[in-house]
């Protein structure tokens, strides 16, 4: 794309080249040549002066700058006057004031370029450039200074305006290393250094001319002048126009070409005198000598500099990323993540964050090792780098949880990508020979805004990624305001629980269990509640994940099951009284306690085996297939029943029921309530199934006769529902029992 500011310099350069020929023309030490010379340049550098005005950084640097080129131009003014006009060669004079004032300006301008905090920087750049200005001011003293200001019989003003020249030579050279040592070559900074090393070269051409006095106005010498000033005036056009500092990591580091350049430096001088002397040999062959030797030392040093080098780069890839995935770490991410909000101030694509947390994983490490858990974490860093786009990237921030930093452009990008992850997860993973497992995540995803810190931005990532975990695992949410309470929320009712059962704030309600042909009560299910002290009643849904998080479901589980019991035990003594349900969360059924819990309930209260029903949600059962079809087996042995809750809610098929390890089907509410809207040719069959394979059923969410006349046709043995009793208090357990009764042989 043709970019005009960014043409600007190279429009100046090549009109600025074509503007010399005309000098040239005019035959250089004219004075009509010497006008031209100075309206070309004044021109040029309003030019400059106008677009420095314009600049919002670096203005008084780039002023100096400008300032000291226009003082050089001041000098030549004064020098065509005095040489066309007046007729006169004092030396030194007006012109030289200009031109050594220039010197100082352009110093201090360059000086003022270097952002404060990088000026004294790193003490190996330091280094590194006093070995340039050493190395130039050897050639300087050699070559200039020594031949022209301290030999020859001038006046001692004379002699000190000599000096001062390469003087000033020497401090911009100085300078101008120590500057181009920490600079990032951008195209005006090297317009910049290279138009002050041509007005340098300029100036030591002139100055050995000087001395055999061959310079006269017109000299190519005046070239290398001319074209310092249209570079310097160049570098202020171009857009970028400042040489960018902000490279720290690399500043110090000593690069095999860095080496190079320091090494031919420091050379230059004493081959430069072995040249001068080569006529005596005894001396050339020392100092071919030395420079081989100097040359094998740096030449070593060049190779440990490397081996260093390599090293460094080993321990910083190392510092940043994951050794396990070979991902970038939190540290490298949360840089990333700080540089993409800083850009974003200035593009209107927004930075979306997205943490992802792996579902279930502890249960791989657990149940399946931790080689199994590496392997799959592995596998899963692999996918999530397949599938994000180039300018984006993937993180392992430590466990089970990732990152992506997506660039939202086209917007919703991030949405996108999220679809893609959660699709790429999930695909099945291979741990070994017979060994595959489902993996599934969720994802909270955050958009930046500019100025928001990296830290709340992943915060927020965080707490959307938990609430979609609550939410049902296995997807995306994005974070909106008000989600942080929330969590805070959770978490307190989380804290609280785990004093609830103590503070004995947890009771059990009872609802009855109906069969429908006879109205009588066969059984009663026991529905868990918590009294909460300051936020009053809270109801199971709000709590059992909770405590199924925290592994508190085990305790309160436990105390369900004896409570529970004792109550049924409590109604009626006898072997064949009413049974009563108890539910167990999936956290239970794996661990090896439940058993234990069990047969101890069952001897604390003196419930017949029998009477006991547990009864676990078909998730609980397909989560881990094997181990839930020993456990439950083991519990039949003991002559309790387990009962398949929420049948019909879920996935489950009826091929897959057959083969469950369980006595008593209960139909979901919402498989009752399809039926109505649908076809009861599914209910009739399945429950003709369930029947044949000698399961029992009920009917769940029973609230009207229509429901139950359903059930009833479909040869539904057992009901439950409002229809014949909400679940109530076990001092109303007996009034309740009556009423179901009643409600249901009243139909
Ligand atoms: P669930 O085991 O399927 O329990 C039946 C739920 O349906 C109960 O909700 C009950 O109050 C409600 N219900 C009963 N009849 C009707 C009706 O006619 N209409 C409607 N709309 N709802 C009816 P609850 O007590 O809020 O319990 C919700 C779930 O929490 C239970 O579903 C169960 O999965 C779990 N839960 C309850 N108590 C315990 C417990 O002690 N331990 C464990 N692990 N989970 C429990
Ligand atoms: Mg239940
Ligand atoms: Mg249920």
């Amino acid at each position: 794309m043709f970019d005009a500011a960014r043409s600007r310099p190279i429009v100046m350069i090549v009109v600025g080249a074509l503007a010399f020929i005309p000098y040239l023309v005019l035959g250089g030490d004219t004075l009509a040549a010497g006008i031209y010379w100075d309206v070309v340049i004044a021109i040029v550098l309003a030019i400059a002066a106008v677009h420095v005005w314009k600049l919002n950084h670096d203005r008084v640097a780039w002023a100096l700058i400008i300032g000291g080129q226009i003082a050089f131009l001041v000098g030549d003014v004064v020098w065509l006057v005095l040489e066309h006009i007046v007729r006169s060669d004092a030396y030194p004079n007006l012109g030289d004031a200009a031109y050594l004032s220039g010197y100082v300006l352009l110093a201090s301008g360059v000086f003022k370029l270097v952002p404060r905090g990088r000026r004294l920087g790193d003490v190996g750049v330091f280094v590194d450039g006093v070995i340039v200005a050493v190395a130039a001011t050897i050639l300087l003293w050699v070559f200039v200074i020594g031949p022209t200001a301290l030999e020859g019989d001038a006046t001692l003003a004379a002699r000190l305006v000599s000096t001062a020249y390469p003087a000033g030579d020497l401090l911009l050279i100085a300078l101008g290393a120590q500057v181009a040592m920490r600079m990032r070559w951008t195209i005006p900074g090297i317009l910049l250094v290279v138009g002050m090393c041509t007005m340098l070269a300029g100036d030591l051409w002139h100055a050995h001319l000087a001395t055999t006095d061959g310079y006269t106005a017109g000299h190519p010498v005046d070239a290398l002048w001319f074209a310092s000033y249209i570079l310097v005036a160049a570098a202020v056009l171009h857009p970028q126009a400042v040489p960018s500092f902000t490279r720290p990591e690399s500043e110090s580091s000593l690069t095999l070409a860095r080496i190079a350049f320091l090494a031919t430096i420091s050379i230059l001088a004493p081959v430069a005198l072995g040249a001068r002397v080569a006529v005596d040999s005894a001396v050339s062959v020392l100092v071919i000598g030395t420079v081989v030797l100097f040359l094998l030392v740096v030449m070593r040093l060049a190779i440990v500099a490397n081996q260093l080098q390599t090293s460094r780069s080993q321990l910083e890839h190392d510092a940043t990323h994951d050794p396990l995935t070979g991902l970038g770490n939190r540290a490298l991410y949360s840089e990333r993540v700080r540089q993409a909000i800083l850009a974003s101030a200035t593009t209107p694509a927004r930075t979306a964050v997205l943490c992802i947390d792996l579902d279930d994983f502890k249960t791989v490490n657990d149940s399946l090792g931790h080689a199994a858990g590496d392997r799959m974490l592995q596998e899963i860093g692999d996918r999530l780098r397949a599938v994000v786009r180039r300018v984006d990237s993937v993180a392992r921030l430590g466990g089970d949880e990732f990152a992506v930093l997506v660039h939202d452009e086209p917007a919703d990008a991030a949405l996108e990508v999220a679809d893609r992850l959660l699709a790429e997860i999930a695909k099945p993973v291979h741990l070994g020979a017979n060994l595959v497992a489902q993996p599934t995540a969720s994802i909270g995803i955050a958009y930046g805004a500019p100025g928001e810190s990296v830290e709340s931005l992943l915060r927020d990532a965080d707490v959307a990624m938990y609430i979609a975990k609550n939410a049902g695992k296995g997807r995306w949410e994005v974070y909106r305001p008000g989600m942080r309470q929330q969590v805070v929320d959770r978490f307190e009712l989380r804290s609280d629980l785990s004093n609830a059962l103590d503070r004995s704030e947890l009771f059990l309600h009872y609802q009855p269990i109906v069969e429908v042909e006879s109205g009588r009560v066969s059984g009663i299910e026991a529905l868990v509640r918590w009294q909460h002290p300051v936020k009053g009643r809270i109801e199971p849904n709000r709590f059992i994940g909770l405590a199924e998080e925290t592994g508190l479901i085990v305790p309160i589980g436990r105390w369900i099951l004896r409570e529970a019991c004792l109550q049924a035990q409590r109604l009626d003594p006898s072997a064949d009284g009413p049974h009563v349900a108890v539910n167990v969360s999936a956290v239970q059924l794996r661990t090896p306690e439940l058993i234990l819990d069990v047969t101890d309930a069952l001897t604390v209260s003196g419930l017949a085996p029998q009477r006991l029903l547990l009864e676990l949600t078909e998730s609980a059962m397909i989560d881990d297939y094997e181990l839930a079809a020993t456990r439950l087996t083991e519990i039949r042995a003991l002559g309790v029943r387990i009962a398949l809750d929420d049948f019909g809610a879920g996935y489950t098929s009826l091929r897959q029921l057959q083969s469950f390890p369980v006595d008593v089907v209960k139909l979901d509410q919402s498989f009752i309530n399809n039926t109505m809207a649908n076809d009861v040719g599914v209910l009739n069959g399945l429950i003709a199934l369930a029947t044949s394979l000698g399961l029992e059923t009920v009917g769940e969410g029973i609230e009207e006769n229509e429901q139950l006349s359903l059930l009833r046709d479909a040869n539904c043995r057992f009901a439950q529902g409002y229809l014949f009793s909400r679940p109530v208090p076990s001092e109303e357990l007996v009034a309740a029992l009556a009423q179901a009764g009643h409600a249901a042989g009243g139909n």
